[in-house]
């Protein structure tokens, strides 16, 4: 289906701009393998975001493939279900056994006050994710584990640019996963990064991006291949000279969106730290027992009116068929109600002022201008 408005563009530099930074690529010769722009992006990101240790990947999801492979130990990980594939994915495919916990109804990341109650004598790891960029609990989940010894990793996928209390987000826990994708905030097209302040994990987890090896004979890991070319590392660099722009039109956005939709009394939304430097990465509203219809039904009418919404995330990963219900959900019920009623209108920075205004207007049209206060 064609949208009039899509739910996500790509940010995209010009034409031009990035070809004028791809013409290094043929000065270099080198496509890959730790070439001139993925050292150049590799030193502005680590700039950008004050980390010790920063590694580049050709996606976020195998850069938290190698984070999980790079732990000293086997065993389980507590995590939350509301989250995309990848989280729960990278677990098991990793030789780890989630545990699930549910979430917090108001920012929707991990509950920290039931984590404790899950914690075994096999636990070796808590796995939280900044979940439309909200930061978990941090400050609590750094208690928890250092009070059981356990490492704290975040998927930190929707986070890229926000601060917490003036410390940048990938600072918080053991390890940090950015994605680079192309519909995030700041994209490579393709990409991902892991930052850590654990020397030791990170060399392994090096390691696993390039098939373990240790030396140019020999392999003491059985690793992936999970490099960033030069020209997924050109799209970095083009793009990160115009992030803060982006994230300003998306602000803009999202401030409009707040002023009109806060009206309608049907909707709840996230609630964001107010020491959060937010980078307005989706946004996403949650239909409460108010509602006269259901998400799915106005998902479907502003599908009609030509607007692209998303039901992220639903379902809870939990749910999905490779798990052949091997997670019980009945403890999950806070996960299940936000998965059920969660929906994410348009959000990108070429997204207009006007198609903002239309959103809302088809939305108080259908969810009723007498929820309108
Ligand atoms: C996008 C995303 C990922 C995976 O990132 P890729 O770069 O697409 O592999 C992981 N977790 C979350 C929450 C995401 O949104």
């Amino acid at each position: 289906m064609n949208y009039k408005i899509p739910l996500i563009k790509s940010s995209m530099p010009g034409y031009e701009e990035y070809c004028e930074t791809i013409k290094e690529i043929w000065s270099s010769g080198r496509m890959s393998d730790n070439g001139i722009l993925f050292t150049k992006l590799k030193k502005q990101l680590m700039a950008l975001l004050d980390t010790k240790n920063l590694l580049l990947f050709s996606n976020g999801h195998s850069a938290l493939e190698c984070a999980l492979h790079a732990l000293p130990t086997k065993g389980e990980i507590i995590t939350t279900p509301f989250t995309f594939a990848s989280t729960t994915h990278a677990i098991v495919h990793s030789g780890f056994e989630p545990v699930f916990c549910d979430i917090d109804p108001k920012t929707m990341t991990i509950d920290a006050s039931l984590i404790e109650g899950l914690i075994s004598d096999r636990t070796v790891a808590i796995l939280g994710v900044h979940v439309y960029g909200i930061p978990c609990n941090v400050y609590e989940i750094e208690r928890i584990a250092k009070k059981y010894g356990l490492y704290v990793l975040y998927d930190a996928a929707h986070s890229f640019g926000t601060k917490y209390d003036e410390i940048d987000i990938c600072n918080f826990g053991d390890i940090s996963m950015f994605s680079f994708h192309s519909t995030k905030v700041f994209n490579t097209a393709e990409g991902g990064a892991l930052c850590s302040h654990q020397d030791a994990i990170m060399d392994r987890a090096k390691r696993f991006r390039y098939f373990g090896f240790i030396s140019k004979e020999d392999a003491d890991v059985v690793g992936f291949n999970a490099k960033m070319s030069e020209f997924h590392a050109a799209m970095g660099l083009c793009n990160l000279r115009h992030l803060s722009e982006y994230i300003l039109k998306r602000k803009r956005c999202s401030d409009t969106y707040d002023s009109r939709l806060s009206k309608l009394s049907c909707i709840d939304f996230p609630q964001y730290p107010s020491n959060l430097k937010r980078n307005y990465s989706y946004y996403p509203i949650i239909l409460n027992e108010k509602s006269c219809i259901s998400r799915d039904d106005l998902c479907n009418l502003l599908e009609k009116e030509g607007i692209q919404t998303r039901k992220y995330f639903y379902p809870l990963t939990t749910t999905f068929s490779c798990y052949n219900h091997k997670y019980d959900c009945y403890k999950l019920p806070v996960s299940q109600f936000i998965a059920d009623n969660i929906l994410c209108l348009p959000l990108h920075s070429e997204l207009s002022i006007e198609d903002v205004d239309y959103i809302c207007d088809c939305m108080i049209d259908i969810l009723g201008p007498d929820n309108y206060v």
